[in-house]
């Protein structure tokens, strides 16, 4: 089908772009097409979308998904929905603040299983992400749109300046990787900051085994000042002394006065083993 002119129809139907929600659209379709294919989602599979916008890259999504179920908390963008849309039969809009849905309401939407994809507003994007990680739902990949320095730290790894808590959270979870970056010019209207899309294939058995609450607890408190010593963020986190805390660090193998930003998932791993009971 051909593209429909997103900005003439968004022109038509008189709607007027909120700032506050992140509303940055895209129309390109070689792009749209490009995130679905990065994505790789096909007709077996159940997708979850969050912030429709324009409904340009629902759509896309739309010509290759089995069904797509997409989340929208701006009611004022149903008229130009109504013309992107019109006879995409697989697509259902819910106009809803998808973070004041409960896990249950979602699972009642959605359904068991899904891959989430989305251009996604930036002012939730590492709330949502470590929610739909850390949930109980059943997210098969996350392949995401964010501001081009988040994307950094959602993949980075350790040594890289970009190395951050939510690095490793990620990392405990799945893989992720930066599929493509994209220029503020794609989007309208354009923002100050480039983006990236970012693949997250979730895997929720790497921290089996070990005591999955105390090692993001451990994550947490490592980062938690960055400037300061693990042995010293671990003594404040634990509410330990830090003869005990450097006790701790070195029976794992560690320097005593390494800092938490040093440490990989396994290290951390290691190092929970000393805070086991
Ligand atoms: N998917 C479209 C695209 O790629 O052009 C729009 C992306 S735009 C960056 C983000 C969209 O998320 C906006 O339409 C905004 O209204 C919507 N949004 C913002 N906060 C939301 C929330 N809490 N729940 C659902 N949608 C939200």
């Amino acid at each position: 089908m051909e593209q429909p002119n997103l900005k003439d129809i968004i022109l038509n139907a008189g709607f007027k772009f909120n700032k506050n929600l992140g509303q940055n659209f895209i129309s390109d379709k070689n792009l749209l097409d490009a995130i679905v294919a990065d994505s790789g989602v096909n007709e077996n599979d159940v997708v979850v979308e969050i912030g429709t916008g324009g409904g340009t890259l629902t759509r896309a999504l739309s010509e290759k998904a089995g069904r797509v179920i997409s989340f929208e908390v701006d009611k004022t963008l149903k008229p130009v929905l109504d013309v992107t849309l019109a006879g995409a039969n697989n697509v259902e809009v819910v106009f809803k603040d998808v973070l004041k849905m409960s896990d249950e309401e979602l699972k009642s939407v959605v359904g068991e299983r899904f891959k989430l994809v989305a251009n996604l507003p930036y002012y939730i994007t590492t709330p949502l992400i470590m929610r739909l990680i850390e949930s109980e739902l059943f997210v098969e990949t996350i392949t995401v749109m964010v501001q081009k320095e988040v994307a950094d730290r959602l993949v980075a790894n350790v040594g890289s300046k970009d190395y951050a808590s939510i690095s490793l959270a990620i990392q405990s979870y799945g893989e992720a990787h930066i599929t493509r970056t994209v220029k503020r010019d794609m989007f309208f209207p354009k923002p100050n900051v480039d983006s990236a899309v970012v693949k997250i294939t979730l895997d929720k058995t790497k921290l089996d085994g070990y005591d999955k609450e105390l090692v993001h607890h451990l994550i947490r408190a490592a980062f938690a000042m960055r400037r300061k010593t693990l042995v010293n963020n671990l003594s404040v986190a634990f509410s330990i002394s830090k003869d005990e805390a450097t006790k701790k660090v070195t029976d794992a193998g560690f320097a005593p006065l390494i800092r938490g930003e040093a440490l990989s998932l396994e290290n951390f791993l290691t190092l929970s083993r000393q805070f086991e009971n």
